[in-house]
């Protein structure tokens, strides 16, 4: 199918994307944007669990190609990184940016400055998408950058790449400016996203998450380029010694979602940050893992997805304080700089 218009376009225009701005930020005056409902005011620059005040900090902005292909396609998918997160993953490979939010705070921006950076990401990159990276904590931002970013000429869909810790009553009000939700599904199990991620109810959460997302968009709609216009992707990581709990989590989406989701199998996992020290997480996967993940995926009767093949777990891994690009990567011959390739194969 044709590219469709992106449903913030219509929601600008009605002045509803306006009304909705302003119903987010007066809920940070005692914030509960995401379920941990730290009632801090953040217009008045308290600080809560995720540490961020008014302003969105915007940890790093580049073109990434190590999405799955519908969102990175040629041009590489406009990644907004946002600073601070409500989880504290362990293993989190965006640590130096997720939880470090000292460092953070001279990454504040101004709504005009990132919409201008939305348009170079649009304009100037060619990229296929504006994706938002860790934007729970940040929902009442996002739809005021949108806001500002129209005016300016923004048209393509917007992505919203979350861990899947996200409030419904906040992703409500993304119904329409959102055209693709990416979310994690992590866990199976309250105890380890206790233990891991510091994440209290996650599976509820993010269950009653991404049922409320796939009701707003549906299931994948791709393009005549195969560039995702609409939907829901839902990306399982392979986390060792079964922690993930790949098999209850793949059964729930085919179940209680759909068996025609599309879902998204990673095996990239690093034992970065805290994760060496945590005896379950301090290896990458094995052979046997992934060859079980797989299986699980077919015994699930799940149909549309991709798999990212074996050995992606260091090419994955961004550092977000090197100079340029956070997924650039030496060429060894040439010394030239290079972005890690998407790894990723449809489900056969
Ligand atoms: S967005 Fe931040 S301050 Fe608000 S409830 Fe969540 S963690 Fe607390």
């Amino acid at each position: 199918m044709l590219s469709m218009e992106s449903g913030y376009i219509a929601l600008y225009g009605s002045g509803e994307l306006k009304r909705r701005a302003e119903r987010l930020e007066s809920r940070l005056a005692s914030c509960d944007i995401c379920l941990r409902e730290c009632r801090v005011n953040r217009l008045q620059n308290e600080l809560g669990f995720c540490h961020s005040a008014y302003l969105p900090i915007v940890s790093a902005i580049c073109s990434h190609h190590g999405e799955e292909p519908a969102i990175s396609g040629s041009k590489g998918s406009g990644t907004v990184f946002f600073g601070n997160c409500n989880m504290r993953c362990a293993y989190c490979q965006n640590h130096q940016i997720s939880q470090d939010w000292k460092k953070q705070k001279s990454k504040e921006m101004d709504f005009h400055k990132l919409a201008e950076q939305m348009l170079y990401l649009q304009d100037e990159l060619g990229c296929h998408n504006i994706n938002f990276v860790s934007p729970s904590h940040f929902v009442p931002q996002l739809v005021r950058a949108v806001l500002e970013a129209v005016p300016l000429g923004l048209r393509v869909p917007l992505v919203y790449n979350s861990s899947g810790y996200d409030y419904v009553a906040s992703l409500k009000e993304l119904d329409g400016v959102i055209s693709v939700y990416l979310p994690d599904l992590r866990y199976a199990s309250d105890k380890w996203a206790r233990k891991f991620s510091k994440a209290r109810n996650y599976v509820t959460y993010a269950r009653a998450a991404i049922k409320e997302m796939y009701r707003q968009v549906g299931e994948l709609v791709v393009d005549e380029f195969g560039l995702a216009q609409r939907g829901l992707i839902v990306r399982h990581l392979i986390l060792p010694n079964g922690i993930a709990g790949s098999e209850e989590s793949l059964t729930w989406l085919a179940r209680e979602v759909s068996p025609t989701v599309t879902v998204s199998i990673m095996s990239q996992y690093y034992p970065s940050h805290k994760a060496q020290r945590r005896h379950l997480l301090s290896r990458t996967i094995s052979e046997a893992e992934y060859s079980e993940v797989l299986r699980l995926l077919e015994e699930a009767g799940l149909e549309n997805g991709w798999v990212q093949e074996m050995g992606a777990a260091e090419n994955y891994l961004p550092d977000f304080e090197r100079e340029g690009h956070p997924f650039a990567v030496a060429a060894q011959m040439q010394g030239e700089v290079t972005l890690n390739p998407s790894s990723f194969s449809a489900f056969v």
